[in-house]
């Protein structure tokens, strides 16, 4: 069944975005994160594809188990840069073989170290190339797409960020996933302008539950959100008087209170980024009461 119907018959909604992890050894403590985190009835999980060097393979594998044996719809994350028509039916046709309908349908970022790869070089210069490509070869499928309330990291201007993301909806998005934002007002200023444009697709906002100082540093470093510079301070305050356990306190209450107010302000659901642990998003999830 695809996502988009799923989400009008169950809101508010929470989700789950995992990544596979490369090393076949921590499967088995991965799905008994997977399993753990099943107590909050998320709506889909989605699974992240060539992200931090991940192979095609392993995402697919972990998306058919995610499937069979844990029970959660899955969304499988796919990338087109670099790929092949072929390569990209390929994997669309194993997920429907695996009973799997929905893709959140991504370009992908430039291999790493190579400052001067050029996506127009590239058959899929685009995720709405993508988006174009599944709609019309396999019907059927469910397609999600990436939205950027801050805009990306590489559009010369907001607008054009927004005329490119409407592009992403027209050619057959059916729903938008946000890269992880802290600032609400970011996210609802994202849908009113979208909505202005008339793109009234769900907008489900990605929130990242902050575990540590350093590697909430590292993600930020490289997807370009912004934090508020109160809550950074409030963070490094918290781990200089308190260590790594005040920081994740005040990470995970700053969490609970960002989804809590997404949701009373209308966000159908919220996608939480687990970065595969259990702990920070069962407490997320139970005091937001799913
Ligand atoms: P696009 O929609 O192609 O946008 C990229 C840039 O091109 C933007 O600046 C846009 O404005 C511009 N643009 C778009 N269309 C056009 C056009 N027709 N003409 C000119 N300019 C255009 N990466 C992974 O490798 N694996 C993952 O699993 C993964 N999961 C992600 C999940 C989420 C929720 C998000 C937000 C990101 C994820 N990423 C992942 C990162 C993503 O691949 C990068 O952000 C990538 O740089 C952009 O992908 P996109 O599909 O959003 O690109």
């Amino acid at each position: 069944m695809k996502i988009v119907d799923l989400i009008k018959k169950n809101k508010p909604f929470l989700s789950l975005e995992f990544f596979p992890p490369k090393n076949r050894d921590s499967w088995p403590d991965f799905f008994e994160v997977v399993e753990k985190l099943k107590v909050l009835n998320p709506l889909f999980a989605s699974v992240t594809y060539g992200a931090g060097g991940g192979t095609q393979e392993n995402s697919l594998e972990i998306v058919k188990r995610m499937k069979q044996d844990a029970g959660i719809e899955p969304l499988a994350h796919l990338t087109c840069v670099g790929a092949s028509p072929e390569n990209i039916s390929n994997f669309v046709s194993a997920l429907k073989d695996a009973g799997v309908d929905n893709i959140l349908a991504l370009r992908g970022d430039p291999p790493a170290g190579d400052e001067d790869f050029d996506f127009n070089t590239q058959i899929f210069k685009h995720g709405s190339d993508l988006v174009t490509y599944v709609k019309e070869n396999h019907p059927g499928t469910g397609i999600a797409v990436a939205g950027y309330p801050e805009a990306h990291l590489e559009s010369p201007s907001i607008k054009e960020d927004f005329k490119w993301m409407k592009n992403k909806i027209d050619e057959g998005g059916e729903l938008i996933i946000t890269q992880l934002f802290f600032d609400n007002r970011v996210y609802f200023d994202f849908c009113e302008r979208l909505s202005e444009m008339g793109v009234n697709v769900p907008v489900v906002p990605g929130i990242l539950p902050i575990m540590s100082l350093k590697s909430a540093k590292f993600i930020l470093s490289l997807c370009g959100a912004a934090i508020p510079g109160k809550f950074l301070s409030a963070l490094e305050k918290a781990h200089a008087e308190g260590g790594d356990d005040a920081v994740y306190r005040l990470g995970i209450d700053f969490a609970t209170r960002q989804a809590q107010e997404l949701l009373d302000g209308g966000a159908p659901g919220v996608h939480l980024y687990t970065l595969n642990r259990a702990k920070a998003c069962l407490e997320i999830g139970k005091a937001l009461k799913f």
